[in-house]
């Protein structure tokens, strides 16, 4: 039998004085196995870098021999080691780095996934099944992508946003481990490599085309798609995050705006005195913002749209939720008194929307029920749609289809697209999900 493939996760940069151990006991040795500490069980010991190199120090404050590099491992075969208090699986690297430690979890890669899942997904029921059978499959194939993305740091991914979130052993679910396992070793794969396995929550009804958001995002699979059903309704409606309102008083505006639109655009300060308008200049082909106008007086500063969402921050401080909003204006001209912002959906919208993958599924969605989706190779009956996907897994494209896609949309999609463009998604997509649903048919 093959090993599994493994993996190494970034869990912190920089730390200043992580500790192991408190509860299980720990073995502390160098890269080539020598012995160098056992933290007996129920002890915390610190971790810190000397001139001497790292090691691990007592409560008593005795301390290792020094090493480069510092591995940790459970004294007993299935137990986890423990950092900040945290269980993890497998073993965990201490090296240095420019600010203080770097710290790695080494382990397979299913077991990391088991750690994603739930994390990413937040606690589902089993009703979720596939919905988090998706995630397994869209989070394995990332990671696979990714793979050896920050070796220069001595890991392969990150363990938070930046890459995918991971908790380690205490954010497993029951549920998020059924779907690993249920979907082993399958990811998506295109031209017989894994895609860029985009994900966020809701796409609130329609995806985002790649480089609708990322420049170099251009890829065949990940097409702006509608993310509705035959009845209507868009299968991410069961999000929290659906639909949203925020609104802003002139004040609120002007103190938000002050903070973000210089670091966004290099506007100075002072000039975001008065604010006298705020403008959508265009919207991307799915119909999110592309480009923001916001009026100073007698001149108007332009925020494209990735930086959208950093710029026109809630009144909270918190990023606003997508680009697929629509603005009511008050004062606009003069001084803008009240602006709202009504919106749909979370994150950037391109590739697979996590809440309407849920939602088709439980409808009992399959590929034959939905012309746009896709159907990845999984086992058992968990088909995952893929929605803002091309088919990927699957055939290679026929010359027929071939023709269609190098077409790009111009022909018989162009009007629409064009449409699509003045309005967004939120007035639009119904209407624009009925007629593809009927061409299809
Ligand atoms: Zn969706």
């Amino acid at each position: 039998m093959t090993p599994a493939p493994g993996i190494r996760v970034g869990l912190a940069v920089g730390a200043m004085a992580p500790n192991a151990g408190g509860v299980e006991a720990l073995l502390v040795t160098d890269p080539a196995g020598a012995q160098l500490a056992v933290i007996p069980a129920g002890e915390t010991w610190r971790l810190a870098a000397s001139r001497a190199g790292l090691a691990a120090i007592s409560p008593a404050g005795a301390s290792s021999p020094a090493g480069e590099r510092l591995v940790l491992a459970a004294a007993a075969s299935g137990d986890p080691v423990r950092i900040n208090g945290r269980p993890y699986r497998g073993l965990v690297e201490v090296l240095r780095d420019s600010l203080g430690l770097t710290l790695v979890n080494r382990l397979g890669l299913e077991e990391y996934l088991q750690g994603v899942i739930s994390a990413e997904m937040g606690r589902r029921s089993m009703e979720d099944r596939e919905a988090l059978r998706a995630q397994a499959v869209v989070s394995r194939t990332y990671a696979m992508r990714n793979m050896r993305r920050w070796s220069k740091q001595g890991f392969d991914l990150y363990g938070t946003v930046s890459d995918q979130v991971y908790g380690g052993v205490s954010t497993e679910t029951p549920e998020g481990n059924e779907a690993v396992s249920a979907t082993r070793g399958r990811i998506l794969t295109h031209g017989g490599a894994p895609i860029d396995a985009f994900f966020y929550s809701t796409c609130g009804g329609r995806t985002a085309g790649g480089t609708e958001v990322f420049r170099a995002a251009d890829r065949i699979y990940l097409r702006s798609v509608s993310d509705v059903g035959l009845d209507g309704a868009a299968y991410c409606s069961l999000s929290p995050r659906y639909r949203w309102r925020e609104e802003w008083t002139g004040e609120g505006l002007r103190t938000i705006l002050q903070r973000t639109l210089p670091a966004a655009t290099g506007t100075p300060v002072a000039r975001v005195r008065e604010v006298s308008d705020v403008r959508v200049i265009y919207r991307t082909g799915s119909g999110r913002v592309g480009q923001l106008g916001i009026g100073l007086r007698e001149s108007e500063v332009r925020v494209e749209g990735p930086a959208v969402r950093g710029v026109l921050r809630s009144p909270s401080g918190d990023m606003l939720r997508s680009n697929a909003f629509e603005l009511t204006v008050t004062g606009a001209g003069r001084q803008v008194t009240r602006l709202v912002a009504e919106g749909g959906g979370a994150g950037h919208g391109v590739g697979f929307c996590q809440w309407g993958g849920g939602g088709a599924l439980a409808r009992g969605a399959r590929l034959s029920a939905h012309p746009r989706g896709v159907l990845s190779g999984c086992d058992a009956g968990a088909a995952v749609l893929i929605r803002g996907s091309a088919p990927v897994g699957a055939r290679p494209a026929s010359p027929a289809r071939r023709k269609r896609r190098a077409h790009g949309g111009l022909s018989p999609a162009f009007g629409r697209e064009k449409r699509a463009r003045q309005a967004s998604p939120l007035r639009s997509g119904r209407e624009h999900d009925r007629q593809e649903h009927q061409r299809a048919a």
